[in-house]
C-alpha cells in the first residue's frame, strides 16, 4: 500500500517494503535454482551422450569444430540465468515498493540501509513510513 507523505511524495510502509523484497530474493533465488538444474542435466546430457553428440558434430562438421562445439553445452545454463534474471530486475523496475518515488533508484540492493534508516540510500530522502 502506498501512503502519501506530507512532502506529497508517496512512501511505503515497512512491511510492504520488506514484502517486496522477499518477494525479489525468493525470485532470484529460483532463477539461480533453475540455472543450476539446467547446468546440472546439460552436464549429464553431455556425458551421458557424449560420442554420440561429438560423433554428431563431428559428421556436421571436423573434429576441431566438434570438440568446440563440446564446450557449449553449458550455454544454456547461462542463457537461463541471463533471461531469468533480466526477467526479475524489469519486474523489479516496475514495483513502487522498490523503487524510490523521489530519485527513481531501485532500493533493493540497499534494503538494509532503507529498513534501519527508513530513507533511500541514494537521496536521503523518507521512503518508508515511520510508525505512529
Ligand atoms: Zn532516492
Amino acid at each position: 500500500m502506498q501512503l502519501l507523505s506530507l512532502e506529497g511524495f508517496c512512501v511505503t510502509t515497512l512491511d510492504d517494503f520488506r514484502g517486496a523484497c522477499g518477494a525479489y530474493r525468493r525470485q532470484m533465488l529460483t532463477v539461480f535454482g533453475i540455472t543450476l538444474l539446467t547446468l546440472v542435466v546439460a552436464i549429464a546430457v553431455g556425458i551421458a551422450f557424449k560420442s554420440e553428440i561429438r560423433g554428431f558434430f563431428t559428421h556436421q562438421f571436423n573434429a576441431a569444430v566438434g570438440d568446440a562445439l563440446m564446450g557449449t553445452m553449458p550455454v544454456p545454463a547461462v542463457i537461463v540465468l541471463l533471461l531469468g534474471s533480466s526477467l526479475i530486475q524489469r519486474r523489479a523496475r516496475r514495483t513502487a515498493a522498490l523503487r524510490c518515488p523521489h530519485c527513481g533508484k531501485q532500493l533493493e540492493g540497499i534494503q538494509t540501509v532503507v529498513i534501519a534508516t527508513r530513507n533511500c540510500g541514494f537521496c536521503g530522502k523518507q521512503v518508508i513510513e515511520w510508525p505512529s
